[in-house]
């Protein structure tokens, strides 16, 4: 098993686990762009956003729900933040286990890139 975010799920590779269930974990960025930087992803492996059926409608309402928690958890939720999912190579995407990016805790640029 050589997909990093497989090994995190399976406890092989240590992180810092912020929220955890049956369906989905979620951890610290180990590179955050921003104070506030987290991963959210599925236990199950999906390669990209690309992998996903409507089977995995409600996994991906589970893992936006878990965004909207955690960034009322760590006081992000008034002052607002940014989800990011980045898909494929052109999209920025650099592990390739689907994961969505909370991001906050300073002024984030307007741009989009
Ligand atoms: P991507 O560019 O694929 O959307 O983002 C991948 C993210 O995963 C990057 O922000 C990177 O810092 C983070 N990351 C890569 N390897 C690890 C790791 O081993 N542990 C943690 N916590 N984050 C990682
Ligand atoms: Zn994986």
């Amino acid at each position: 098993m050589d997909c990093i975010f497989c090994n995190i799920v399976a406890g092989k590779i240590p992180s810092d686990i912020v929220y955890q269930d049956e369906e989905v974990i979620a951890f610290h960025d180990i590179n955050p762009q921003s104070p506030v930087h987290m991963l959210v992803i599925p236990r199950k492996h999906f390669t990209s956003l690309n992998d996903l059926t409507d089977k995995e409608k409600p996994l991906m309402g589970r893992i936006i729900a878990t965004a909207n928690r955690l960034a009322k958890e760590e006081g992000i939720a008034e002052s607002g933040y940014r989800l990011v999912i980045n898909c494929g190579r052109q999209g920025g995407q650099l592990v390739p286990h689907l994961h969505l990016h909370i991001m906050g805790g300073r002024q984030l640029s307007g741009q989009l890139g």
